[in-house]
């Protein structure tokens, strides 16, 4: 699965934006860098605040970092799944990879490799059901 979200956001009607609001964003925050810097008061101002803010900020980038990683270890876990739901109507071009053999090996309410038990049928190892092997008979 190829991630090309960020050049497709830049070349739609949003880019122009997109640009102008991350070079505002970015000379403001050289700004705010410089008046911390080069001014005591705000300096004072900043770690005073720092100091009462700290532990909620810290567990809420953590959360958002946790958040974050599940939800891009779910879709890419959702995604693969559906590839392999789709791939049990076995196509020729999905049949001549070595690749795609544990795809499609794989029992679908587990997602477990399945256990050869005679030849063209399969079995989970975790949930016991019975499956017709997708893959044909081997001439040798
Ligand atoms: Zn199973």
């Amino acid at each position: 699965m190829r991630s090309t979200r960020l050049p497709a956001v830049l070349g739609s009607r949003y880019g122009p934006l997109l640009v102008v609001q991350s070079a505002a964003n970015l000379l403001l925050a050289v700004w705010l860098y410089l008046e911390y810097t080069h001014n005591p008061f705000m300096q004072t101002y900043v770690s005073t605040v720092w100091a009462a803010i700290w532990p909620e900020t810290t567990i809420g980038i953590s959360v958002a970092i946790v958040a974050f990683v599940t939800f891009a270890y779910y879709r890419r876990k959702h995604a693969e799944s559906l590839i392999a739901r789709l791939g049990s109507k076995p196509k020729l071009e999905d049949l001549e990879g070595p690749s795609n053999l544990a795809r499609l090996d794989v029992c679908p309410f587990c997602e477990i490799t399945l256990r050869p038990i005679s030849e063209g049928r399969l079995q989970c190892r975790k949930c016991r059901r019975y499956f017709k092997s997708s893959l044909p008979k081997m001439a040798a």
